[in-house]
């Protein structure tokens, strides 16, 4: 069930798992003790294979996993390109467990911490002292790097059980991110609290998702400085200048990012659900599966003109969405000029390292204007395919779209 970007599609990646989802009926084709093959990369699953294809995807699997061996090589190494343009590569994590593991593939800190995973895993509401033990935790084993906390954003496919009240036709336009934190203030608060208590022990900054315009932005600032007034009251300890950002992932976002970016100290764009809300296509529907296309132009635009008011607003931008993790994607994103984080599947660091240290941002300007310039979406992949086998043939020889 669901798309590439569902949160089951997020989790199995997170976890390093191979994974194909939206095949239709494919338990009813499936018998204990089958054997199977699944090819994630191309999003295929085979079952029962014969002795040939078995041989071929073993060799597939080894060549795989020599190349992944060897993009390890680079990981002490920041990501710079060949004219000395820094991006921070930073990972994206679901549980705190994650964390001991992000060295590994050279994260430069958490872009995103989706804390909404406590709450689903939990029995109910966890409280501020539970949220607390748990940011401060990560806050400590990441620091000095630094870890933006996104405050709750259940709704749509992640619902807690013990939420029965959440019963809504259209989830995804519904009670979710930002807006169900506005709707109930007092969750709101103590999850702030907690991530205000954390953040004297590390470089914690706070993300708001689902934000439609700068006024919801302004009302979550409110909220903010009321709970920091009660802490200086009761003398207990945070970082009184907490970076504080939105995640742009809703298409008013998108137009009136330059009024958002003034409320702001930085924004990272959440493609996974920009995408969905763009095209109109449901990011967990298989049935639409086909017609969630990261690469059509209504996208690249989209994003052209939110990092055009970044730069206008001098304001730090990002990318924590799947897009920022795909190393098709990366040299149109270094194009776009103020690139500052990518935040990503860990597993995805190392390839998309490796794009940026072999890119020139004269070429990657140049790319991203060509690329602007076409219309239809299979006249973008197929540019995009050709022209990144041609400049980086090592890194795309298994990759097509
Ligand atoms: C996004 O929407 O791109 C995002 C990063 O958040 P999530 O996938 O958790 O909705
Ligand atoms: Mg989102």
């Amino acid at each position: 069930m669901g798309g590439k970007t569902s949160h089951v599609g997020i989790f199995a990646s997170a976890l390093g798992i191979p994974s194909v989802v939206g095949i239709k009926s494919l338990t009813t084709k499936i018998n204990t003790g089958d054997q199977i093959i699944i090819d994630g990369i191309n999003g295929h699953v085979i079952t029962n294979p014969t002795k040939k294809t078995l041989e071929h995807y073993k060799a597939k699997q080894l060549e795989h996993k020599q190349y992944e061996r060897k993009l390890l090589i680079n990981i002490e190494k920041p990501a710079i390109t060949l004219d000395n343009f820094r991006v921070r590569l930073m990972a994206n994590i679901e549980s705190i467990h994650e964390i001991k593991g992000l060295k590994k593939f050279g994260a430069e800190g958490v872009g995103l911490y989706r804390t909404e995973f406590l709450y689903l895993s939990s029995p109910s509401f966890p409280s501020e002292i539970d949220l607390f033990k748990n940011f401060k935790k990560a806050a400590q084993e990441i620091t000095p790097q630094p870890i933006i906390i996104r405050t709750l954003d259940i709704g749509m496919d992640k619902q807690p059980a013990f939420l029965k009240s959440n019963d809504e036709d259209n989830p995804a336009l519904g009670l979710r991110g930002i807006r169900m934190s506005l709707a109930n203030p007092e969750l709101f608060s103590t999850q702030l609290r907690a991530i205000l208590r954390a953040s004297f022990y590390g470089n914690v900054k706070i993300m708001y998702p689902m934000i439609s315009d700068a006024q919801e932005v302004i009302q979550a600032n409110s909220i903010l400085e009321k709970v920091k007034d009660e802490m200086r009251e009761k003398q207990i300890p945070f970082s009184d200048d907490i970076e504080i950002g939105a995640v742009i992932e809703t298409p008013s976002a998108v137009i009136c990012s330059d009024q958002i970016l003034k409320e702001v100290d930085f924004i990272s764009i959440g493609t996974n659900d920009l995408i969905q809300y763009i095209l109109a296509v449901d990011r967990m529907n298989e049935q639409v599966a086909h017609l969630y296309q990261p690469y059509n132009p209504a996208i690249l635009i989209a994003l052209k003109h939110v990092f055009d008011n970044a730069v206008v607003a001098g304001k730090k931008v990002s990318i924590c969405g799947e897009l920022g993790g795909d190393p098709l994607a990366t040299l149109f994103l270094l194009g776009l000029s103020n690139l500052d984080s990518l935040s990503m599947d860990p597993h995805s660091i190392p390839h998309v390292k490796k794009i940026i240290c072999q890119s020139d941002m004269n070429d990657a300007r140049k790319f991203a204007k060509q690329l602007l310039n076409l219309n239809r979406t299979t006249e973008i992949n197929c540019f995009l395919n050709d022209e990144m086998r041609k400049r980086y043939p090592l890194d795309f020889q298994q990759n097509p779209i």
